[in-house]
């Protein structure tokens, strides 16, 4: 794998960032900055390495020697056999297989029967979009949402009673976008073999995959999902592990591909891109999670005690250490998220997806968030590049722009 001639890696001037005040990044839930050993990893697939991983000769197999090294390092990640591995586009396409796909799979072996996909409340939309797709286009799907308590953790006794013989998927994300909030999955997978043993369970671990062994923590769902830009790799990369064994009909029908899970020439350099990203943050987890969590509580509790009228949703004790997620009561939180731009603070509205929409998210909703503090939700989330002086300059920015649009 030589360098090609006059091949390499361009330094382009960023479109848009513009100059101002340095960056204090505080959005890695949306999308974490590229770690350089990944980016690293990925650049001989843009240049020299560049053939087609299903042909024959050198340059195809090249590049199916590292899809298949990928594979393997994203399996010891996940604990999984490298079979069980689906590369795919994302977190979106991984939750859109799962759900879709182990519904039409379901719902063809079960002709006459009802096929039922339970969900918690507050999953995010990648999941709950094809939960409500399924009931439209396969005959028989039902849906049933299971409600969150205050804190945004699932009730356990609300699965329960949702859970019968029907239940032929279960899917309840490891840790909520939103707010951080870690869910129950070990409990969730044993009520689910109590009362409903023939479905399956998934995991959405987008978030939680860069603070979690997955390994450990998924190892009773079925499939489990996750993004390569969540974690400090590439945008448009992510995978489904699907367990021996589980139904699954395929989205993207075509080649042959992913064992028939997923038609499409591989992307290559995506697949490199997740497997150094989730290598890069389990090399660091332990670390990290201290690290973070500490800089992230100085956030909170500097803010809880500069800011009036403030609001934490849910109980830090079961956040996820990146998230700091503020209800920030009479403030629009996306004047706010312009303001703090402003002075080179990135944070998202609530969610970076619920972003522009006016409404409270139906995460604020599910939790029973007052509909004026959920208006003024923000999430500051840190990550591998956080610092104390990220913190710090937060700290020195907010208090005034929260009392300047409150007047
Ligand atoms: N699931 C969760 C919990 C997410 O936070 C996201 C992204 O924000 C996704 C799924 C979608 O992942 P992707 O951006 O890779 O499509």
């Amino acid at each position: 794998m030589g360098d090609a001639p006059g091949w390499s890696v361009r330094a382009v001037d960023p479109p848009g960032i513009g100059t101002g005040p340095p960056l204090t990044y505080l959005d890695h839930a949306a999308s974490a900055p590229l770690r350089p050993e990944v980016a690293e990893a990925m650049a001989p697939f843009s240049g020299p390495v560049f053939g087609h991983p299903s042909g024959s000769h050198r340059q195809a197999r090249a590049a199916r020697g590292a899809l298949e090294e990928a594979r393997e390092q994203v399996a010891l990640a996940m604990g999984c056999a490298p079979a069980d591995v689906v590369f795919t586009s994302g977190g979106t396409e991984a939750d859109n297989l799962a759900v879709f796909g182990v519904l039409a799979a379901s719902a063809q072996d079960r002709p006459g029967r009802p096929t039922v996909v339970v969900s918690s409340a507050v999953e995010h939309s990648a999941v709950l979009a094809p939960c409500r797709a399924a009931v439209a286009r396969l005959p028989g799907v039902e849906h049933r949402e299971v409600a969150v308590d205050g804190r945004g953790v699932l009730r356990l006794d609300r699965l329960a009673d949702a859970l019968d013989d029907d239940v032929a998927l279960v899917t309840v994300m490891l840790a909520n976008n939103e707010v951080g909030a870690v869910q129950p999955l070990a409990d969730v997978v044993a009520v689910t073999a109590a009362r409903a043993p023939g479905a399956a369970v998934h995991t959405d671990a987008v978030q939680a995959a860069p603070w979690v062994d997955l390994s450990a923590e998924a190892a009773g769902a079925a499939l489990v999902s996750i993004s390569a830009h969540k974690l400090g790799g590439p945008k448009g990369s992510g995978a489904l592990v699907v367990r021996e064994g589980t139904p699954l009909l395929p989205l993207m029908m075509g080649g042959g591909q992913e064992r028939e899970r997923r038609a499409g020439t591989h992307d290559v350099a995506g697949a490199v891109g997740l497997a150094a990203a989730l290598t890069a943050a389990a090399a660091e987890r332990d670390g990290e999670r201290v690290r973070v969590a500490a800089l992230r509580d100085r956030l909170a509790d500097g803010l809880l005690a500069a800011v009036p009228a403030l609001v934490e949703p849910a109980d830090r004790k079961d956040v996820l250490p990146s998230h700091c997620h503020l209800c920030f009561s009479g403030v629009d939180r996306e004047e706010l998220v312009l303001l703090l731009d402003e002075a080179g603070v990135c944070v998202s509205a609530g969610a970076a997806c619920a972003s522009g929409a006016l409404e409270p998210s139906h995460v604020m909703a599910a939790m029973g968030v007052d509909a004026a503090d959920a208006r003024g939700a923000i999430r500051f989330s840190l990550g591998h590049t956080s610092t104390p002086a990220d913190v710090e300059r937060a700290l020195a920015v907010v208090p005034e722009a929260v009392a300047r649009l409150r007047g």
